[in-house]
């Protein structure tokens, strides 16, 4: 009978110990993603600024000059919690290098990256955003919408 449990309780623990390290991983790589999100929306901002009330026709014009990002935006890997699989990663680190320009939030096409609103006539002019419609870990929010 105690002999049973022990083996149980050990395959408990094979099973829970990397669903544990991976929802670490997520979590942390989750916030440091809305970091550098709120990074990149501060140097839209002074960049806005600096130009009397416009923003760049390509993101990459604030994110690649040192005045406004003096570090590079570093990227991270886009982890979702996903309807019958749980917390799992969507996007890689390399789909996040991308940069895609949209009229609108609502044109996302979940590939990753960061997402661009260029268009000065859309009401989410300059919006920078995560170009992922899935929901994101804990919030349970769409991360486009974050
Ligand atoms: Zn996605």
């Amino acid at each position: 009978m105690k002999k049973w449990l022990i083996i149980e309780l050990l395959f408990v623990a094979i099973l829970v110990a990397p669903t544990a390290y991976h929802g670490r991983v997520a979590a942390n790589e989750t916030e440091d993603l809305k970091t550098q999100l709120g990074s990149i929306r501060a140097a839209m901002s002074i960049y806005y600024g600096d130009m009397e009330g416009k923003y760049p026709d390509k993101l990459e014009r604030v994110i690649a000059d040192p005045k406004y990002m003096p570090r590079p935006p570093r990227v991270f890997a886009v982890y979702a919690n996903v309807p019958g699989r749980g917390v799992m990663r969507v996007h890689t680190r390399e789909d996040m290098m991308k940069i895609r320009h949209f009229g609108s939030v609502k044109s996302a096409d979940d590939l990753g990256g960061w997402g661009y609103v260029n268009d000065p006539k859309s009401p989410e002019y300059g919006l920078v955003f995560i170009n992922c419609t899935h929901r994101e870990v804990r919030r349970k929010m769409v991360w486009k919408d974050l």
